[in-house]
């Protein structure tokens, strides 16, 4: 027989037998880690050890070291679900049950499930972790499959789908269960440390509303209880800081369904907020060399089909029909730029030219998924469009990662980064890319940021970064992107004059701060735990008068912090109280006056952490909030020294 390669992770080839398995490999690397191997990554899927390997295949083999194998033991902890509901309930059944980022869920239907009713499945699923089951592969050919799941629409739809040209399907099996799936899966059951049950919810067939509607168990599992515990106490942390909620606690934003899902309502104490967010973009863009713009909320379809985002969207747009005509709510605002850039000529010397606009933009999601502010309908792009020349890519690309990475540090939130490439289908001739690619390479290379990179991810009209938040609870969220785009220029037969007196396209970048503001408040909600900085805070100070005798002095200390958000607490309430109240409204600084504090002209302040100062001068008191309130710090620290 004849051998073929595979590449390994540290980019060295492997030579083995045609029809080598990934087990195979791992045993031609090392009888040891032949013997580990639980599951292989084969050009960036994960799947089966059994699985044959092709010439040319990127390998990485997956043993319990890992971080693959919590994915494969959590899709194992999915079948002993869905063994579990079948001993207690015969009559469910089985759909799909894929692993997540932090556990498993399986989708059923033709049994009742209550929220009540998990805690016995889970029993069970102890039951079958404690048999020791082995998960066996066992191959079937398709006549056999199909008869299995006579009863079964749902998984023929799947063999008959995304299985269709398979003659011979894997199932695995435990025990008295099977079920058909590509794996991997763990030894046996016994592998499986810890498991929990979390909660249900409806799902559709597929996700799509037309379809049957499903019940989703959602589940998790873990290697030790430990593990579990801690990740247990994290989601009730979670829970605690759950936007909505904070949303709701502290008068941020409401989503009412009389006004439409989707469509947040900003209250006076999240507009604050949002205004401080904009004025913060807005100078970081006009310090970089941007120039405002401005476009409407609706255009004529005509700019979608010439953008080519009414062939894509158009199912996700929100059209209407005037006076015969038909118009769009933008679901993106580059057309709108690609437009205002293209009322002018341009030569080469004019470029780069930066265009910002915090942008509302609509997109008709599915209802389903609406949630908080997290999936809506209506939100804002704090969106910058550039046209440059394309040896001003790498220039460019600096500026903006050097805005994002500030963004990023002045609200503590760490960043993962990866750099998106050329994927099979896409516009534009080799050279760019190849130009495109090497120059963002380059950037993320000198700038010292630790990168991944998401090989054929990238849009098929250019490559691009993404960066995504890291919360104060380590959860990961998406983030701004920086978006080369050869395609658009194209579409919109933009040109600027070149030194050589010829037309030039420019190239198109497109790139957020934020990404959305909607997205970014979240994320700050929950990472601040509604406990916003000073610059941010709805409310920044609040005075607290110990008895009504100091109204008058608490007035007065309003008028003399008049650049900051003061108010004054007017409930005749004891002090304990008012401070109480205070704290659960997170206002970062409260300043106390008595009698003697009156007399003296001075006040004590205190702050969210409970640190105290007494006969602080107002003046110093201000000062600090100027300086507070330019460097942008995140917790307050004017009694930071006082400890
Ligand atoms: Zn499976
Ligand atoms: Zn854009």
């Amino acid at each position: 027989m004849s051998d073929i390669a595979v590449i390994l992770p540290d980019g060295t080839e492997l030579s083995v037998e045609e029809g080598a398995t990934v087990r195979d490999a791992a045993f031609a690397i090392g009888p040891g880690l032949g013997k580990d191997t639980v599951a292989g990554v084969v050009d960036g899927e994960l799947v089966d050890k059994e699985t044959p390997l092709h010439d040319g295949a990127d390998l990485v083999i997956v043993t319990d070291q890992s971080d693959e194998y919590l994915d494969v033991l959590r899709h194992s902890a999915a079948h002993v679900f869905a063994q579990a509901l079948q001993r207690l309930h015969p009559e469910a059944k089985l759909t799909i049950g894929p692993w997540t980022d932090d556990g498993f869920y399986y989708d059923v239907t033709s049994v009742d499930l209550e929220q009540e009713d998990l805690e016995a499945i889970e029993d069970e699923m102890r039951d079958i972790i404690e048999e020791d089951l082995d998960i066996e592969r066992v191959l079937v050919d398709r006549e056999e499959a199909l008869e299995k799941y006579a009863d079964n629409p749902y998984k023929r739809d799947i063999l008959e789908e995304e299985a269709a040209g398979d003659d011979e399907l894997s199932f695995y099996q435990q025990g008295e269960f099977e079920d058909l799936c590509k794996g991997p899966h763990v030894e046996s059951t016994g592998e499986i440390g810890a498991v929990k049950l979390l909660n249900i919810s409806a799902a559709y067939w597929r996700g799509d509303e037309e379809n049957d509607t499903l019940t989703r168990v959602y589940g998790t599992a873990f290697e030790s209880e430990s593990d579990l515990e801690e990740f247990l106490d994290m989601r009730e942390e979670a829970k605690e800081r759950d936007h909505r909620k904070l949303g709701q606690e502290l008068n941020l934003f409401a989503i009412d369904e009389t006004t439409g899902p989707g469509l947040p309502l900003y209250q006076p104490n999240g507009k604050r907020i949002l205004d401080e967010l904009a004025d913060y973009a807005k100078q970081l863009n006009l310090d970089a060399g941007y120039d405002p713009v401005e476009t409407p909320h609706l255009f004529r379809t005509e700019l979608w089909k010439k953008s080519g985002h009414y062939e894509n969207y158009v199912d996700d747009m929100f059209l209407l029909d005037v006076n015969d005509e038909e118009y769009g709510l933008k679901p993106m605002n580059c057309p709108g730029h690609a437009t205002i850039f293209d009322q002018q000529s341009w030569s080469y010397r004019d470029l780069p030219v930066r265009y910002f606009e915090d942008g509302k933009v609509y997109r008709k999601e599915q209802r389903g998924e609406l949630s908080g502010l997290s999936r809506v309908w209506s939100f804002t792009i704090d969106d910058g469009h550039l046209f440059v020349r394309p040896d001003q890519i790498e220039d460019e690309i600096n500026l903006i990662i050097d805005n994002i990475l500030t963004v990023f540090d002045t609200f503590g939130l760490d960043a993962e980064v990866a750099l998106a490439t050329r994927p099979e289908k896409s516009v534009g001739s080799d050279e760019i890319w190849e130009q495109a690619e090497t120059q963002l390479r380059a950037v993320l290379d000198d700038s010292g940021i630790d990168y991944g990179i998401e090989a054929g991810d990238g849009a098929f009209y250019g490559p691009k970064i993404d960066f995504a938040f890291k919360d104060a609870l380590g959860r990961k969220w998406d983030g701004p992107t920086v978006q080369l785009d050869f395609n658009m220029p194209d579409r919109f037969d933009l040109t600027y004059t070149g030194e050589d007196n010829e037309d030039h396209q420019p190239v198109m970048i497109h790139r957020a701060l934020y990404g959305s503001y909607e997205r970014f408040f979240m994320v700050l909600i929950e990472h601040f735990n509604g406990k916003f900085p000073f610059w941010l805070a709805p409310e920044q100070v609040r005075i607290l008068p110990i008895s009504d005798d100091q109204m008058g002095y608490a007035k007065k200390l309003q008028y003399e912090l008049g650049d900051f958000r003061v108010d004054i607490e007017d409930r005749s309430w004891t002090l304990g109280r008012k401070i109480r109240e205070a704290q659960t409204d997170r206002v970062p600084y409260m300043v106390i006056v008595g009698g003697d504090e009156e007399e003296a002209g001075t006040i004590s302040v205190r702050d969210r952490k409970e640190r105290e100062a007494k006969d602080v001068s107002v003046e110093a008191f201000r000062d600090h909030l100027h300086s507070e309130y330019d460097k942008k710090r995140p917790e307050p620290d004017f009694l930071a020294d006082e400890e």
